[in-house]
């Protein structure tokens, strides 16, 4: 065994890039997300700050540049910035690239943090820009601590790419406006169809929204240009000829992108999923917590690019229909 071999699938797919919970809980109860009453889970089970930093260095011996910290919301893990730090010390060695998922109601508090750590680009869910649906749709009113947070991290020179969820009947008459905001801030925007992932307390079928018909729906207003540009993650980018503004679509439900997966995500208790619509899993804590944790975890990631599944199967289109996974998005982050 060579501990360290890049890490290739059956299927010659290179993983590079690591999405890295360090915690499940939050403090937005987004609806499509989970619950009212979300089960976290216990303290004594999550991976210590130690833990993830340790295990991120066992993911760079093995070629992983790219590691986006996420959650739950990353932000409300007490002392995260002392991960964040340390690192954010690789940046320019064996990570290219440090970032992080936050839904940013409190980022005007950690912006400057982030910032001086190496981090350059941060991605922000914004679903949308009235106050009263936010409050609905997050079960928290606290849009206002969620806009400071993007001017906040705007100051301090880190690039804003927003992440919004499409859905019907809740955002889709916004989606236009949502991408002429981001826009004409020099935000890239991101539009993600909703995914059958945990119970929540509504049927999602109700608020799925395919792309496709968004799609049609701005081209009918703007000229959307196929564009090159790539970040690592499942998104096509258009550039929107009128607003000048780049556009991300990410169809895991209308156009399956797994042919070119460069990701793994591992959940704040060291489980690894080789992919968010699968099942498979690989046991991190345990091989953290051997004799021989080295060696251990280079096997238990020889294990998850054996198991990588080929594509997800995820399926939204019958009422009632079952989660495709029984783990909420806030176990495995976005
Ligand atoms: N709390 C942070 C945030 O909201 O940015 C990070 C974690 S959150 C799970 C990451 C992303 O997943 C968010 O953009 C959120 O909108 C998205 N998300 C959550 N549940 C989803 C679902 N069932 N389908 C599609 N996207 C989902
Ligand atoms: Fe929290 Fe992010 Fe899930 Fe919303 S989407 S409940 S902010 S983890």
């Amino acid at each position: 065994m060579d501990s360290a071999a890049p890490l290739i699938d059956t299927l010659g797919r290179r993983v590079s890039y690591l999405r890295l919970s360090v915690t499940d809980r939050c403090d937005l109860r987004c609806t499509y997300c989970m619950p009212e009453r979300m089960q976290f889970l216990p303290r004594a089970e999550v991976l210590t700050l130690e833990e993830l930093y340790d295990l991120s260095r066992g993911f760079m011996e093995r070629g992983i540049t790219k590691i986006r910290l996420t959650g739950g919301e990353p932000l409300v893990r007490r002392d995260v910035m002392i991960l964040v730090e340390r690192l954010g010390r690789h940046i320019g060695g064996e990570l290219d690239e440090l970032t992080v998922t936050t839904n940013a109601t409190q980022l005007a508090e950690y912006a400057q943090g982030l910032a001086d750590a190496g981090i350059r680009r941060v991605n922000i869910s914004l679903d949308t820009l009235d106050p009263v649906t936010f409050a609905k749709l997050t079960r928290r009113d606290v849009l206002a601590n969620v806009l400071a947070g993007i001017d906040a991290a705007q100051q301090v020179g880190l690039r804003v790419k927003l992440n919004s969820v499409a859905l019907k009947g809740i955002n889709d008459r916004e989606i236009p406006h949502l991408i002429a905001w981001a826009h004409k801030r020099d935000c890239d925007i991101t539009l993600i169809e909703t995914m059958p992932l945990g119970e929540v307390d509504e049927d999602r079928i109700d608020h799925y929204l395919p792309l496709t018909v968004v799609q049609d729906d701005l081209e009918v207003r703007w000229r959307l240009i196929p564009s090159d540009y790539k970040t690592g993650g499942p998104a096509r980018y258009y550039d929107v000829a009128e607003t000048g503004g780049r556009l991300g679509l990410i169809t895991p439900l209308t156009n399956n992108f797994c042919a070119s997966c460069n990701r793994v995500r591992v959940t704040t208790t060291g489980q690894l999923y080789p992919c968010l619509g699968g099942g498979e899993r690989v046991d991190l804590r345990a091989a953290m917590r051997s004799d021989d944790p080295h060696a251990n975890l280079a096997m238990a990631l020889d294990e998850a690019m054996r198991i990588k599944p080929e594509r997800h199967h995820f399926r939204i289109d019958e009422a009632g229909a079952e989660p495709a996974q029984p783990r909420h998005m806030s176990m495995t982050g976005g």
